[in-house]
């Protein structure tokens, strides 16, 4: 059993001052695991006072100062990875390759964040000025359940690449992963309030980092209604807001698309994180013609798909994070149903043999019209939509018929065709061919997927302020 009891604040850990005690679940087991006593207001204000005392010290530091930071932390966070893998496994029950990923991942994105740093130039002259990006202040950065030391580490990385001291609040969903990644963060040895980290509730905590007026930037994942909150919080004190949102990502397999290849890589697409994925490819756009081939791909490669223990490093898809998500998984397949669907493989309830957590069975519709809910609304589970198209423009049109667009896939093999659709798609990241990460490229959402981008240059440049100066 852990008990979580501190926030850490001004470089050191603290005990919360927050009186809430919820309790851990590890969501392959149903088993409490531990406790957490979560952070309130005061914690979080204390969190503020102390990343905004070290602002102007912080701000000041040069491009190498900064580059060496991060180059500490990129080590201490890479001493806990398998720390950090173990705790994704029991507490978020993240399958072992992934909980893998986002643990080497954690300490990777100091390492980007340091690249993107030394190749930017911090000043350069526009005309007759010379331009400066100055750190635009204390950044407030709030992140979700789904990716824990992935999205901690990337946004902090980012802020300190900028010169921006930050106050942290991730989801009360995980205390244990957040309390690991925050030692190995601690261990880098960092200038006091350079970073503050407390988990706590969103109407509690995060929204005193949306309404205080020392938070200049707000980074934030999460979910589309919860970015439209702190958007409207944020605007009273004039807040910079970076948004990454829910996405409804579209996989157009074109007509030349090798199916042997390109249905079980249109599935990893949309089963990736046990589903539980921002960027998964939930709407599989298939040309009519070959519907009949790809379903019967689609239930040859699913029934291969292991669910189940997290810790076997042959399964493919986890447990839901908590009771909650596993119910509203059930929901949107029961709505599939309803809505007239065509029921390919899965269905409610758990999958056979397992008894106990929140697995879900990995379920297909087709027959989907992209006017349905399970079509429209994401879902955040294993659960895919097969929508079918006659032509390429049509292709197109269901694919950007979503009001997000995050992420989008295009399967073909013809590469310069593939190139040609992807430049038809409203979304911030098209991948070809299967899930390709590029850490170093803009990573964001079109429409309500977001606003704004992460990762790199222009990552860095979200949490920097140009400053003109120029002589008479
Ligand atoms: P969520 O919006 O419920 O919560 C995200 C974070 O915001 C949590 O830390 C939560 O406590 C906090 N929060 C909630 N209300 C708040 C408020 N009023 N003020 C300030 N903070 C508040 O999302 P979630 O359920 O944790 O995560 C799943 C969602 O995140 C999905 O929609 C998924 O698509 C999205 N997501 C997007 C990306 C991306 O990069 N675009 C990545 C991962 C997840």
């Amino acid at each position: 059993m852990r008990h979580i009891s501190q926030a850490y604040v001004d470089g050191t850990f603290v005990p919360t001052l927050g009186t809430e005690v919820i309790d851990i679940i590890n969501p392959a087991t149903e088993q409490v695991i531990g406790t957490a006593r979560l952070g309130n207001r005061e914690d979080m204000k204390r969190a503020i006072d102390a990343a905004k005392r070290a602002q102007p010290g912080f701000g000041r530091t040069t491009k190498p100062e900064r580059i060496a930071l991060l180059k500490r932390l990129q080590a201490s966070v890479l001493a806990r990875t398998d720390d950090i893998q173990e705790v994704t496994i029991e507490e978020y029950g993240g399958p072992v390759a992934r909980s893998k990923w986002v643990s080497q991942y954690a300490s990777q994105c100091f390492g980007f964040a340091a690249q993107a740093l030394d190749s930017y130039e911090l000043t350069r002259k526009v005309g007759e000025a010379t331009v400066v990006m100055e750190p635009v202040g204390v950044a407030g950065l709030i992140t979700p359940w789904n990716s824990t030391a992935g999205s901690i580490c990337s946004k902090l990385a980012s802020a300190i690449a900028a010169g921006c001291t930050s106050v942290i609040k991730p989801s009360e969903l995980s205390p244990i992963q957040t309390h690991v990644v925050t030692e190995a963060l601690h261990d880098a040895g960092l200038p006091k309030g350079v970073f503050n980290v407390v988990t706590g509730r969103g109407n509690d905590v995060g929204a005193e980092i949306t309404s205080n007026p020392a938070i200049a930037k707000i980074s934030f994942t999460g979910s589309t209604p919860t970015g439209k909150a702190i958007m409207r919080a944020g605007i009273e004190t004039m807040k910079r807001v970076s948004l990454a949102l829910t996405g409804k990502s579209a996989s157009v397999i074109l007509d030349d698309a090798d199916l042997a290849r390109a249905v079980p890589a249109a599935l990893s697409a949309g089963f990736q994180n046990s589903g539980q994925a921002c960027i998964a490819g939930t709407r599989v756009l298939v040309p009519s013609r070959l519907l009949a081939e790809v379903i019967d791909r689609v239930k040859a490669t699913v029934a291969t798909l292991r669910v189940g223990d997290p810790r076997d490093p042959s399964t493919a898809i986890g447990p839901m994070v908590n009771q909650h998500q596993y119910e509203r998984v059930q929901y949107f397949i029961g709505r599939g149903r309803e809505e007239g669907a065509t029921l390919v493989i899965g269905g409610e309830g758990r999958p056979e043999g397992l008894k106990k957590g929140y697995f879900v069975r990995p379920t297909v519709f087709a027959g989907v019209r992209n006017d349905m809910e399970i079509a429209r609304e994401e879902i955040f589970g294993p659960v895919l939509s097969v929508i079918t198209y006659e032509g390429e423009d049509e292709a197109v049109k269901i694919a950007n018929d979503s009001i997000y667009g995050l992420q989008a896939y295009v399967f073909s093999s013809n590469p310069e065709r593939a190139r040609q659709v992807a430049s038809r798609l409203d979304a911030g990241t098209v991948s070809i061919n299967g899930v390709k990460v590029e850490p170093l490229a803009p990573f964001g959402g079109f429409k309500q997927s977001g606003i704004g981008r992460e990762f790199g240059a222009f990552g860095l440049e979200a949490f920097l302020e140009p400053k003109t100066v120029v002589s008479a």
